[in-house]
């Protein structure tokens, strides 16, 4: 059986301050189910376990109670009693046959005021259990926020899964009927295929976002003008069906770089994709480029109508989207990833009645030595 002055809380009092303590404590027992105290009883005293059982739990809006904590013998709780002589901020419950010892806090403040070895003995319980309470609290927040954003990732990922894997399946059934005409073949196929690239750039994409930093880099030296010029190309006719024109202001310089050319692409995919979705009647993109300090700046300026100040302070976070029924907020981030797993910095300029214009460095190659 528990002996009171065993407790850590009154082990280091002097033998007659452990006999005052062990004259104001009263035994109480409690059966199992049995409420100890409720929210908004007095704050009458203080509870230790001598066996048993209890559970501390609070309402946090009607109909929803909550488990704090669980209690054992030795514990103390309903401590916030001895400072202040306030309701009860929670309720505690027997959740076996339970035996308590209770110490009124009239008695037990006479003790404190008699004992500094009790009231420090005290303070520390209490900031023991703060600390807990932090490290409890901190966890589960973080593990809320965790889960909320694999939520939001999950939803956003299936929404858009669900639409090209739409268009497969019913141009498959089309397709596949017996009299299906050869160039309603040739034109599913060539549907299904977009729709297979579709999803593909979109995987592409979540695992570009899901990779730690600096996993896949795969470092080559480029002449950074010649890996414009043919990157531009590539990606000019998918943006001119679009009514999108790509033009140069600036020469792009021809110095050296450290890229890794497939995640470099996405960057200016990412981009133009962007400055497209921004202008649904077509315009044009700006390229500009100068070489300084050392490093290569590129900037892309686009005839949009810029971006929306209701999202500009968190434009390259995660999930940040505005105004778009499909985005999923992840291009910008992932440009911002990439630039930065190479060095670089990327943020947005806004001039009133311009354009977005997205500018980014990248560090320029130290010369081969030899
Ligand atoms: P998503 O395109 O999936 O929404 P992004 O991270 O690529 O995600 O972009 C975030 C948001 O930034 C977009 O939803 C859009 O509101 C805004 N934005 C990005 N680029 C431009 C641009 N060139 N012009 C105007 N707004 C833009």
């Amino acid at each position: 059986m528990l002996a009171l002055d065993s407790l850590p809380l009154f082990r280091d009092l002097r033998p007659e301050e452990r006999a005052a303590v062990r004259a104001v404590a009263r035994e109480r027992q409690f059966e199992a189910g049995q409420d100890i105290f409720r929210e908004g009883d007095p704050g009458d005293g203080v509870y230790i376990v001598q066996a048993g059982q209890v559970e501390i739990s609070g309402q946090l809006a009607p109909g929803q109670r909550r488990v704090f904590s669980r209690l054992g013998p030795g514990e103390i709780f309903g401590e916030m009693a001895i400072l202040e002589h306030r309701p009860r901020s929670a309720t505690a419950t027997a959740l076996v046959a339970t035996t308590t010892w209770y110490l009124p806090r009239g008695e037990l403040l006479t003790l404190v005021e008699r004992s500094p070895g009790l009231a420090l003995s005290l303070l520390q319980e209490m900031s023991r259990r703060l600390r807990d309470f932090n490290r409890q609290y901190l966890k589960e927040v973080l593990q809320a926020e965790r889960l909320a954003v694999v939520g939001r990732f999950a939803r956003s990922i299936v929404h858009d899964l669900k639409n090209p894997l739409n268009v497969i399946g019913l141009t498959a059934d089309l397709a596949g009927m017996p009299d299906a005409p050869p160039a309603l073949r040739s034109q599913a196929r060539e549907r299904i295929r977009k729709q297979v690239e579709r999803i593909t750039e979109m995987l592409n994409e979540i695992l570009e976002f899901t990779q730690g930093p600096e996993v896949g880099m795969n470092l080559e030296t480029r002449d950074y003008a010649a890996y414009l010029r043919a990157l531009l190309e590539e990606l000019r006719p998918e943006l001119e069906l679009k009514s999108v024109r790509l033009e140069l202001a600036s020469e792009p310089p021809a110095v050296a770089v450290r890229v890794d050319p497939r995640r470099l692409r996405r960057v200016f995919a990412n981009l133009l994709h962007n400055a497209a979705d921004a202008m649904p009647e077509g315009g044009r993109v700006t390229f500009r480029f100068r070489r300084q300090s050392g490093q290569v700046v590129t900037e892309l300026e686009d005839t949009g109508p810029g971006v929306a100040p209701e999202i500009a302070e968190r434009l390259f976070e995660p999930f940040a989207t505005h105004g778009k029924a499909h985005g999923t907020g992840l291009g910008l981030s992932i440009c911002r990833k990439i630039i930065e797993d190479h060095g670089g910095r990327i943020w947005l300029r806004q001039s009133p009645g311009r354009g977005a214009a997205f500018i980014f460095t990248l560090p320029e190659a130290p010369p081969a030595s030899g």
